[in-house]
C-alpha cells in the first residue's frame, strides 16, 4: 500500500488531463444512473481497501470543522468549544476552521482516529466517492486522486465503466 501511496502524486499527474476531459464530459451529460454506479464503485473499492493501512488523508490534508463538529468533538473531549478551537484549530484564508497542521493531531501511529465516533463530517464523507451528483465535485476529485488511493482506483474504474 505504501508504495502505491508514494507513487500517487505522479500517477495522478500523469492522468490529470485525461481525468479533466472525462469529468468535463461527465458534467455536460451525466448518465442517469450515475448515483447508483458511484455507490457500487465506492462499495467495491472500500471492500478491498483498508483505510487503517493507509491514513494518507489524515496525514497530508485536514478537514474543515463546522460549528457542529466543534461542539460535538469538544463535548467528547470534555472541553469548551472555544478551548478546543484555541488548542487544535486555526482559521484559514477563507475564514474556515482547519487543523493547526498535518498529520492530524488525532491520528494515532496505528492509523486509528482517537475521535473516530465524533470525527468531523468532512472526515466521515471523505473521499466523497459515494456522494450524490458526483459530477459536481470534479475539481475536488481531481485533487483527491493524488491523495487517496481508493479515489484514484474509483476514478480509473469509473472511466472504464462509463466510456464517454
Ligand atoms: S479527525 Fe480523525 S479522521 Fe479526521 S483527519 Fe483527524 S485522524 Fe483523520
Ligand atoms: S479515505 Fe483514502 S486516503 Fe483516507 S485512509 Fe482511506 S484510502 Fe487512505
Amino acid at each position: 500500500m505504501q508504495e502505491f501511496i508514494d507513487q500517487l502524486p505522479r500517477l495522478a499527474k500523469d492522468k490529470h488531463n485525461e481525468n479533466k476531459k472525462f469529468f468535463a464530459k461527465l458534467k455536460k451529460k451525466p448518465p442517469k444512473k450515475l448515483d447508483h454506479i458511484m455507490q457500487d464503485l465506492h462499495d467495491e473499492e472500500f471492500s478491498v481497501t483498508d483505510c487503517l493501512s493507509c491514513g494518507n488523508c489524515c496525514k497530508t490534508t485536514g478537514p474543515l470543522f463546522t460549528d457542529k463538529d466543534v461542539e460535538r468533538i469538544a463535548k467528547f473531549l470534555k472541553m469548551k468549544p472555544r478551548q478546543f478551537e484555541e488548542q487544535y484549530l486555526q482559521i484559514d484564508e477563507d475564514g474556515d476552521l482547519i487543523l493547526q497542521g498535518t498529520p492530524c493531531t488525532f491520528l494515532g501511529a496505528d492509523n486509528y482516529c482517537s475521535i473516530y465516533e465524533v470525527r468531523p463530517k468532512a472526515c466521515r464523507e471523505y473521499p466523497h466517492t459515494d456522494r450524490k451528483k458526483f459530477q459536481q465535485i470534479s475539481n475536488l476529485t481531481l485533487k483527491n486522486v493524488a491523495i487517496c488511493p481508493a479515489a484514484f482506483n474509483i476514478v480509473e474504474k469509473m472511466k472504464a465503466r462509463l466510456p464517454l
